[in-house]
């Protein structure tokens, strides 16, 4: 397997699974994005399996943005399903057990993003014995926003759609500034089908979290953004929602990277996120289809986030699957468990082809934001040796962000921090737009990756 930094996926023609959706066709659009052929059809026709729990699961203690969890069990306890076993003050969510058994070691592990990151390894017992505080309510129409907020919080519930952001801090800062909330169903990454089998089989779920989030919120009315390549999941949230939801399912054209949130934004409400800004600026709250289904397990089962759905796909895969994983389960299981592989991978990633990352092992674990295991073999090696921009000027047509992603590579290159930061390139939302219609095949977002962290350190020294 090669080193980690982005996948180039191969470009191709627009993608070919027409819409058979007839339900609202929204008709706002964001500026640039590519169609890459979404190859959906290898899983999205799997439905989701319950994953054979895994021997050992290792939950490292930062999956979240923020402060990460202090470990609260020690080698040798004994833990339960859903029992809390990492927490910490600040911007923090905390961390559960997914299976119960036996802690094995508290010790640093590897982690999809790359570096090792402290986690509890534990050791099934089979058993599958629920934590005695986990128990259904009947009824939420007595509880408090707060009180709904602080059930998302102990509940560990942070975005699933891969941004990690912690959702109740997302809640807690929209009350007051938010008019629209829109859940983002758009799943636009290519290969990935966990979210379009959540709400094909699981609508009535999304619903009502989503009503959970209203009622957090007070308002009355909410918006599905789903891409027009997933008719049967958009079908079946139309089928679960009644007149009384106030929830309006709006099926959008298929372009990537339409389930970036600014996008999404602009896609549902026309309404444009300013630049730096947040969600909230424009009155919008987003949130992923995945964390809405969390937030009904926390709010009416008292579950907290220990399992989510995965899709292990890709050319080097014998099979294809949808699994509903427990926290914690290595790469390498999943991917035994979907049949092994039929060649070599030439590249895994967590994630899709457009924004996923590159593993160098497959120890790492599944964590709350993992949403695929993506498994490329040779054949899609596009690798170009020493590429060299031809200024076609392709990438700038692309960039749904109005950035200048060749100068960004020039500067980048030069190590000019000042222009970087002149030409806004933390604006980049690192789609990889520019990178996938680039003829010449540069690696632009790892490049960008590492200007930002440039510029970043720089502004850090400039304020020291
Ligand atoms: S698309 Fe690639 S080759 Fe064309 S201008 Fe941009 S970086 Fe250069
Ligand atoms: S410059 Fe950044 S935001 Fe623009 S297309 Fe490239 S990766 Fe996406």
């Amino acid at each position: 397997m090669g080193v980690v930094r982005p996948f180039r996926l191969r470009p191709v023609g627009p993608h070919s699974r027409q819409s058979e959706t007839e339900v609202n066709l929204m008709a706002h659009a964001f500026f640039g994005g590519v169609h890459p052929k979404d190859m959906k059809a290898m899983s999205c026709d799997k439905a989701i399996e319950v994953f054979p729990a895994p021997k050992q699961v290792v939950i490292p203690m930062s999956q979240h943005i923020g402060a990460p969890c202090k470990p609260l069990v020690k080698k040798g306890d004994t833990v339960t399903v859903g029992q809390k076993i990492g927490d910490n003050a600040g911007m923090c969510v905390p961390v559960h057990a997914s299976v119960s058994g036996t802690v094995l070691a508290v010790e640093p592990r590897p982690y999809t993003g790359g570096t090792d990151v402290m986690s509890v390894v534990i050791e099934n017992d089979f058993q599958d014995t629920l934590c005695p505080e986990i128990a259904p309510r009947q009824s939420i129409e007595s509880l408090s926003s707060d009180e709904l907020t602080g059930i998302i919080h102990e509940a560990g519930i942070a975005g699933m759609g891969g941004a990690q952001f912690p959702t109740h801090v997302k809640i807690s800062s929209g009350i007051g500034k938010v008019d629209t909330i829109i859940v983002n169903s758009a799943e636009c990454e290519p290969y990935i089908t966990a979210d379009d089998r959540l709400m094909r089989e699981m609508p009535e779920k999304v619903i009502a979290g989503l009503n959970v989030i209203k009622k957090i919120f007070g308002l009355d009315k909410a918006y599905i953004g789903i891409e027009d390549n997933k008719p049967q999941a958009a079908a079946a949230l139309n089928a679960a929602k009644s007149d009384a939801d106030g929830i309006e399912v709006c099926v959008l054209h298929t372009r990537y990277p339409q389930g970036a949130e600014k996008q999404l934004i602009q896609a549902v409400t026309d309404r444009q996120v300013p630049p730096g800004g947040l969600p909230a600026s424009v009155g919008c709250a987003v949130f992923n289809v995945a964390t809405v289904k969390a937030v009904y397990d926390a709010v009416y089962l008292g579950m907290p986030l220990v399992k989510r759905v995965v899709t292990v796909t890709g050319s080097a895969m014998k099979d294809t699957r949808n699994y509903m994983t427990p926290i914690g389960t290595p790469f390498q299981a999943l991917v035994d468990a979907a049949g092994g592989f039929a060649t070599d991978p030439y590249k895994v990633l967590t994630g899709g082809p457009m924004m996923g990352i590159a593993q160098h092992t497959l120890t790492v674990p599944v964590i709350k934001g993992t949403n695929a295991v993506t498994c490329f073999s040779q054949q899609d090696n596009i690798e170009v040796a020493n590429p060299h921009c031809i200024r076609c000027g392709k990438c700038v047509g692309v960039c749904p962000m109005h950035l200048m992603p060749l100068m960004m590579f020039r500067s980048e290159r030069k190590g000019d921090v000042e222009n970087l930061d002149a030409l806004h390139i933390l604006d980049c939302i690192e789609c990889g737009s520019c990178a996938y219609t680039c003829p010449a095949g540069i690696h632009l977002v790892q490049s960008f990756k590492i200007a930002k962290q440039k510029l970043k350190d720089a502004q850090a020294a400039a304020k020291a």
